[in-house]
């Protein structure tokens, strides 16, 4: 027994689990990291998302932690190899937990985590995470889901070292119930969190066709020419392009439908949207936004 807890011992001090995370770096500002167009499992281990680091001079703004404990420290570690700065405030874009399992880490070293005060309705602690479920043991270990303890309301602007930063609050249900995104106005950049995916397929449970395509039409007014979503590796100006073009698409089709008197069952059997289908994730997520999207759509008013 003693052996074994010699080796536990041993394992908590130097084995800490290293995903392989690669740093890119977008502008002298920012360096991302982008995840595979995948949901969690155990091969990826929660590098499926994406997370970044804004460089404002005398401290790094983390926007979303991450899908663990590990996730954010691997990413923390790469960053300091980068340009050694601490970090002085983690933005959570929204409740999901894959963008904020890593808060953790970051409450640990005492850095401050803000978040929308959707967290409050939305964030279930009580169950067991996704990211709990579907990744191994030793990937989620240390993980201790840690809530923003900042939450805020409506949209800011504050400074952090030489960047005004700019964070807005989606004005009713998009991706999620409130979706909070974060500009950076000096660089014209834009972190949109999962109002914005790239090279897979988009998911819309729990989400808002209409609100979606509103938000993503006041964000496209904002003349960014970095944007980064939430998943996806596409990050210039024409970045909200995809989602945007899959999200109006699907609307036009389904209203056609409900328009026609088909029913959800036929709706989702010829929603089809052809030039989506050699996206990844085509085949797990496609027929269920097509029949979270009727569900909603078939309650317009006319
Ligand atoms: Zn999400």
């Amino acid at each position: 027994m003693r052996l074994i807890l010699t080796l536990l011992a041993l394992v908590s001090i130097t084995g800490a689990y290293e995903l392989p995370l690669t740093p890119k770096r977008l502008t002298p500002e920012v360096i991302c990291f982008f995840g595979e167009p995948e949901v969690m499992n155990t091969t990826n281990n929660g590098n499926m998302l994406n997370t970044c680091y804004l460089d404002t001079s005398t401290s790094y703004v983390v926007i979303d932690s991450g899908s663990s404990y590990a996730y954010a420290e691997s990413a923390y570690n790469a960053i300091q190899k980068i340009k050694p700065l601490p970090v002085s405030l983690v933005i959570n874009t929204h409740v999901h937990d894959d963008h904020w399992l890593g808060n953790g880490f970051f409450a640990q070293m005492g850095v401050k985590v803000l978040g929308s005060d959707d967290f409050e309705h939305n964030a279930d602690m009580h169950v067991p995470t996704r990211m709990q479920t579907h990744i191994s043991p030793e990937a989620y270990a240390k993980t201790v889901p840690t809530l923003p303890g900042v939450r805020i309301g409506s949209d800011q602007n504050i400074t952090v070292g030489n960047q005004s930063i700019e964070l807005h609050m989606m004005k009713r249900r998009a991706h999620s119930d409130k979706d909070l995104v974060v500009f950076v106005p000096k660089i014209k950049t834009l972190f949109a969190g999962d109002l914005v995916f790239n090279d897979r397929v988009l998911s819309l449970k729990g989400g808002d066709i209409n609100g979606w395509i509103d938000a993503l039409e006041t964000l496209n007014r904002w003349g960014a020419t970095t944007i980064v979503g939430g998943h996806g590796y596409r990050t210039d100006k024409e970045a909200m392009k995809m989602t945007y073009e899959y999200l109006t698409r699907m609307r036009t089709e389904i209203r056609t439908a409900i328009d026609a008197g088909q029913s959800i069952e036929e709706t989702i059997n010829t929603v089809t949207m052809e030039p989506f289908k050699s996206l990844r994730m085509y085949e797990t997520m496609h027929r269920g936004n097509v029949e979270a999207a009727y569900r909603m759509l078939e309650w317009e008013e006319k």
